[in-house]
Protein backbone atom coordinates (compact mmCIF):
# COMPACT_ATOMS: atom_id res chain seq x y z
CA UNK A 1 0.00 0.00 0.00
CA UNK A 2 1.45 3.27 -1.47
CA UNK A 3 0.86 6.24 1.08
CA UNK A 4 2.72 9.66 0.21
CA UNK A 5 1.18 11.79 2.44
CA UNK A 6 3.23 13.61 4.92
CA UNK A 7 2.21 13.23 7.96
CA UNK A 8 4.75 15.11 10.76
CA UNK A 9 7.03 18.26 9.54
CA UNK A 10 10.07 19.13 12.13
CA UNK A 11 11.37 22.37 10.61
CA UNK A 12 14.73 23.92 12.18
CA UNK A 13 14.18 22.91 15.35
CA UNK A 14 17.06 24.90 17.92
CA UNK A 15 16.92 23.71 21.53
CA UNK A 16 20.12 25.08 24.50
CA UNK A 17 20.18 23.96 27.76
CA UNK A 18 22.08 27.51 29.37
CA UNK A 19 25.34 27.44 27.51
CA UNK A 20 24.69 24.12 25.90
CA UNK A 21 23.70 24.02 22.40
CA UNK A 22 21.57 21.07 22.32
CA UNK A 23 19.76 20.97 19.04
CA UNK A 24 21.07 22.78 16.04
CA UNK A 25 18.41 23.43 13.23
CA UNK A 26 16.96 19.62 12.70
CA UNK A 27 15.03 19.33 9.92
CA UNK A 28 12.70 16.36 8.19
CA UNK A 29 9.82 14.76 7.23
CA UNK A 30 7.85 11.36 7.96
CA UNK A 31 5.17 10.09 5.00
CA UNK A 32 2.49 8.29 7.04
CA UNK A 33 3.08 4.69 7.69
CA UNK A 34 7.06 5.44 7.76
CA UNK A 35 9.41 4.37 10.45
CA UNK A 36 12.76 6.40 11.33
CA UNK A 37 15.18 4.92 13.14
CA UNK A 38 17.54 7.55 14.93
CA UNK A 39 21.10 6.36 15.85
CA UNK A 40 24.28 8.04 17.06
CA UNK A 41 26.36 8.75 20.27
CA UNK A 42 24.84 9.18 23.54
CA UNK A 43 24.48 12.97 24.41
CA UNK A 44 23.77 14.28 20.68
CA UNK A 45 20.53 15.45 21.61
CA UNK A 46 17.78 12.47 20.63
CA UNK A 47 15.99 12.45 23.36
CA UNK A 48 15.33 15.90 23.09
CA UNK A 49 14.42 15.96 19.54
CA UNK A 50 11.94 13.53 20.57
CA UNK A 51 10.66 15.75 23.65
CA UNK A 52 10.48 18.50 21.06
CA UNK A 53 8.34 16.88 19.04
CA UNK A 54 5.33 16.42 21.10
CA UNK A 55 6.43 19.77 23.06
CA UNK A 56 7.78 18.03 26.32
CA UNK A 57 10.18 20.47 25.69
CA UNK A 58 9.78 23.81 24.44
CA UNK A 59 11.83 24.30 21.34
CA UNK A 60 13.99 27.85 21.21
CA UNK A 61 13.30 27.90 17.42
CA UNK A 62 11.79 25.83 14.72
CA UNK A 63 8.16 24.23 14.39
CA UNK A 64 6.49 20.66 14.54
CA UNK A 65 3.67 20.56 12.36
CA UNK A 66 1.34 17.00 12.52
CA UNK A 67 -0.74 16.89 9.00
CA UNK A 68 -1.50 20.82 8.25
CA UNK A 69 -1.55 21.75 12.17
CA UNK A 70 1.01 23.46 13.83
CA UNK A 71 1.78 21.75 17.34
CA UNK A 72 4.09 24.37 18.68
CA UNK A 73 2.26 27.04 18.34
CA UNK A 74 -0.70 24.75 19.87
CA UNK A 75 -1.92 26.92 22.64
CA UNK A 76 -4.43 25.18 24.67
CA UNK A 77 -4.82 22.08 22.07
CA UNK A 78 -1.48 20.97 23.59
CA UNK A 79 -3.24 17.90 25.45
CA UNK A 80 -4.91 16.99 21.77
CA UNK A 81 -1.29 16.48 20.49
CA UNK A 82 0.60 14.54 23.06
CA UNK A 83 -2.57 11.61 22.63
CA UNK A 84 -2.10 12.02 18.59
CA UNK A 85 1.78 12.03 19.16
CA UNK A 86 2.33 9.36 21.66
CA UNK A 87 5.51 8.33 23.41
CA UNK A 88 6.93 5.27 24.61
CA UNK A 89 10.23 5.30 27.10
CA UNK A 90 13.17 3.73 27.98
CA UNK A 91 11.33 3.01 31.62
CA UNK A 92 8.23 2.49 30.87
CA UNK A 93 6.47 4.90 33.26
CA UNK A 94 3.51 2.90 34.22
CA UNK A 95 1.65 3.82 37.75
CA UNK A 96 2.69 0.81 39.50
CA UNK A 97 -0.47 0.77 41.21
CA UNK A 98 -2.95 0.12 38.34
CA UNK A 99 -2.77 -2.97 36.84
CA UNK A 100 -1.65 -3.21 33.24
CA UNK A 101 -5.62 -2.99 32.40
CA UNK A 102 -6.13 -0.01 34.29
CA UNK A 103 -2.58 1.63 33.16
CA UNK A 104 -4.11 1.47 29.82
CA UNK A 105 -7.78 2.52 30.21
CA UNK A 106 -7.51 5.85 32.51
CA UNK A 107 -6.39 8.03 30.18
CA UNK A 108 -9.08 6.65 27.68
CA UNK A 109 -11.70 7.59 30.62
CA UNK A 110 -9.84 11.00 31.72
CA UNK A 111 -8.66 12.72 28.98
CA UNK A 112 -11.23 11.02 26.17
CA UNK A 113 -13.95 10.49 28.34
CA UNK A 114 -15.22 7.34 27.38
CA UNK A 115 -17.29 5.02 28.98
CA UNK A 116 -16.13 2.02 31.94
CA UNK A 117 -17.00 -0.31 29.69
CA UNK A 118 -15.99 0.64 26.55
CA UNK A 119 -12.33 1.92 27.49
CA UNK A 120 -11.91 -1.57 29.10
CA UNK A 121 -12.63 -3.25 25.70
CA UNK A 122 -11.15 -0.38 23.97
CA UNK A 123 -7.76 -1.30 26.62
CA UNK A 124 -7.77 -5.12 25.95
CA UNK A 125 -7.84 -5.46 22.48
CA UNK A 126 -4.63 -2.76 22.50
CA UNK A 127 -3.00 -5.50 25.09
CA UNK A 128 -3.97 -8.18 22.69
CA UNK A 129 -2.36 -6.03 20.03
CA UNK A 130 1.06 -6.23 21.95
CA UNK A 131 0.09 -10.00 23.16
CA UNK A 132 -0.44 -9.27 27.03
CA UNK A 133 -4.11 -10.03 27.49
CA UNK A 134 -3.17 -12.64 29.74
CA UNK A 135 -1.24 -10.38 32.23
CA UNK A 136 -3.84 -7.11 32.03
CA UNK A 137 -5.05 -8.16 35.77
CA UNK A 138 -0.93 -8.18 36.56
CA UNK A 139 0.57 -4.83 38.41
CA UNK A 140 3.70 -3.55 36.93
CA UNK A 141 6.10 -5.55 39.59
CA UNK A 142 4.40 -8.52 38.61
CA UNK A 143 5.75 -7.89 34.85
CA UNK A 144 9.54 -8.14 33.03
CA UNK A 145 10.70 -5.09 31.93
CA UNK A 146 9.39 -6.70 28.41
CA UNK A 147 5.99 -7.01 29.11
CA UNK A 148 5.44 -3.58 30.92
CA UNK A 149 7.31 -2.35 28.03
CA UNK A 150 4.98 -4.34 25.94
CA UNK A 151 1.87 -2.54 28.09
CA UNK A 152 3.51 1.16 27.41
CA UNK A 153 2.99 0.47 23.67
CA UNK A 154 -0.72 -0.97 24.16
CA UNK A 155 -0.99 2.47 26.26
CA UNK A 156 -0.08 4.60 23.32
CA UNK A 157 -1.75 3.06 20.82
CA UNK A 158 -4.83 3.60 22.65
CA UNK A 159 -5.05 7.12 22.15
CA UNK A 160 -5.21 5.99 18.36
CA UNK A 161 -2.12 8.51 17.46
CA UNK A 162 -1.00 9.23 14.11
CA UNK A 163 2.76 9.21 15.03
CA UNK A 164 4.44 6.96 17.77
CA UNK A 165 8.08 8.23 19.32
CA UNK A 166 10.28 5.58 20.40
CA UNK A 167 13.29 6.20 23.35
CA UNK A 168 15.42 3.69 23.54
CA UNK A 169 12.62 1.56 24.09
CA UNK A 170 15.09 -1.74 24.88
CA UNK A 171 17.78 -0.92 26.28
CA UNK A 172 16.90 -1.08 30.06
CA UNK A 173 16.10 -4.92 28.64
CA UNK A 174 18.35 -8.32 28.44
CA UNK A 175 18.44 -9.78 25.07
CA UNK A 176 15.64 -12.13 24.87
CA UNK A 177 13.19 -9.14 26.25
CA UNK A 178 14.58 -7.06 23.97
CA UNK A 179 13.63 -9.39 21.26
CA UNK A 180 9.45 -9.94 22.36
CA UNK A 181 9.58 -5.62 22.37
CA UNK A 182 11.03 -5.49 18.97
CA UNK A 183 8.73 -7.82 17.45
CA UNK A 184 5.74 -6.08 18.37
CA UNK A 185 7.31 -2.92 16.98
CA UNK A 186 8.19 -4.26 14.13
CA UNK A 187 4.26 -5.51 13.72
CA UNK A 188 3.04 -2.27 14.25
CA UNK A 189 5.99 -1.00 11.30
CA UNK A 190 4.45 -3.66 9.35
CA UNK A 191 0.57 -2.86 10.03
CA UNK A 192 1.78 0.59 8.97
CA UNK A 193 1.73 2.48 12.24
CA UNK A 194 4.39 5.93 11.91
CA UNK A 195 7.09 5.29 14.38
CA UNK A 196 9.83 7.28 15.06
CA UNK A 197 12.58 5.05 16.77
CA UNK A 198 15.85 6.23 18.66
CA UNK A 199 17.55 2.99 18.97
CA UNK A 200 21.10 0.88 18.94
CA UNK A 201 19.84 -2.12 18.07
CA UNK A 202 21.05 -1.67 14.23
CA UNK A 203 19.54 -5.22 13.14
CA UNK A 204 16.14 -3.78 13.87
CA UNK A 205 17.09 -0.33 12.53
CA UNK A 206 18.54 -2.07 8.82
CA UNK A 207 15.69 -4.69 8.84
CA UNK A 208 12.51 -2.34 9.57
CA UNK A 209 13.20 1.56 9.16
CA UNK A 210 12.40 3.28 6.21
CA UNK A 211 15.14 5.40 6.58
CA UNK A 212 17.95 5.95 9.03
CA UNK A 213 19.45 9.37 10.48
CA UNK A 214 22.56 9.82 12.10
CA UNK A 215 22.34 12.22 14.72
CA UNK A 216 25.73 13.94 16.36
CA UNK A 217 26.45 17.32 17.77
CA UNK A 218 22.46 17.81 17.35
CA UNK A 219 22.61 17.76 13.51
CA UNK A 220 21.47 14.97 11.56
CA UNK A 221 24.63 14.21 9.95
CA UNK A 222 23.90 11.41 7.47
CA UNK A 223 20.80 9.94 6.38
CA UNK A 224 19.56 7.39 3.99
CA UNK A 225 17.65 4.27 3.56
CA UNK A 226 19.44 1.05 4.99
CA UNK A 227 19.99 -0.06 1.85
CA UNK A 228 22.40 3.50 1.65
CA UNK A 229 24.14 2.61 5.11
CA UNK A 230 24.94 -1.26 3.83
CA UNK A 231 26.63 0.05 1.18
CA UNK A 232 29.09 2.50 0.58
CA UNK A 233 27.92 5.03 -1.06
CA UNK A 234 26.88 7.23 2.48
CA UNK A 235 27.18 7.17 6.42
CA UNK A 236 31.11 7.13 6.46
CA UNK A 237 30.50 8.70 9.81
CA UNK A 238 27.82 6.54 10.43
CA UNK A 239 29.71 3.61 9.98
CA UNK A 240 32.49 4.78 12.49
CA UNK A 241 30.03 4.97 15.25
CA UNK A 242 29.17 1.64 14.60
CA UNK A 243 31.87 -0.12 14.48
CA UNK A 244 32.57 0.97 17.95
CA UNK A 245 30.25 -1.89 18.83
CA UNK A 246 31.48 -4.17 17.35
P1 LIG B 1 20.80 11.70 23.69
O1 LIG B 1 19.37 11.27 23.83
O2 LIG B 1 21.27 11.72 22.27
O3 LIG B 1 21.72 10.89 24.55
P2 LIG B 1 19.91 14.07 25.09
O4 LIG B 1 18.93 14.74 24.22
O5 LIG B 1 19.38 13.27 26.23
O6 LIG B 1 20.91 13.20 24.20
O7 LIG B 1 20.88 15.14 25.73
C1 LIG B 1 21.68 16.00 24.95
C2 LIG B 1 22.42 16.94 25.88
O8 LIG B 1 21.50 17.81 26.51
C3 LIG B 1 23.18 16.22 26.99
O9 LIG B 1 24.40 16.89 27.19
C4 LIG B 1 22.26 16.41 28.20
O10 LIG B 1 22.99 16.41 29.38
C5 LIG B 1 21.64 17.75 27.91
N1 LIG B 1 20.28 17.89 28.49
C6 LIG B 1 19.21 17.16 28.14
N2 LIG B 1 18.12 17.55 28.82
C7 LIG B 1 18.52 18.57 29.63
C8 LIG B 1 17.86 19.40 30.59
N3 LIG B 1 16.55 19.29 30.84
N4 LIG B 1 18.61 20.34 31.21
C9 LIG B 1 19.93 20.49 30.95
N5 LIG B 1 20.61 19.73 30.07
C10 LIG B 1 19.93 18.79 29.41
MG1 LIG C 1 18.54 9.71 24.90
Amino acid sequence: MENNETILKVKNIHKSFGDLEVLKGVSFEVKKGETICFIGPSGTGKSTLLRCINLLTQPDQGSVWLGDAEVTNSGKNINHFRQKIGMVFQNFFLFDHLTAIRNVEIALIKVRGMKPKEAREKALEELRQVGMEEWAEHYPAELSGGQAQRVSIARALAMDPDVILFDEPTSALDPELTREVLEVMKKLALAGMTMLVVTHEMGFACSVANRIMFMEHGEIKEQGSPEELMSDTKFERCKNFIGQFD
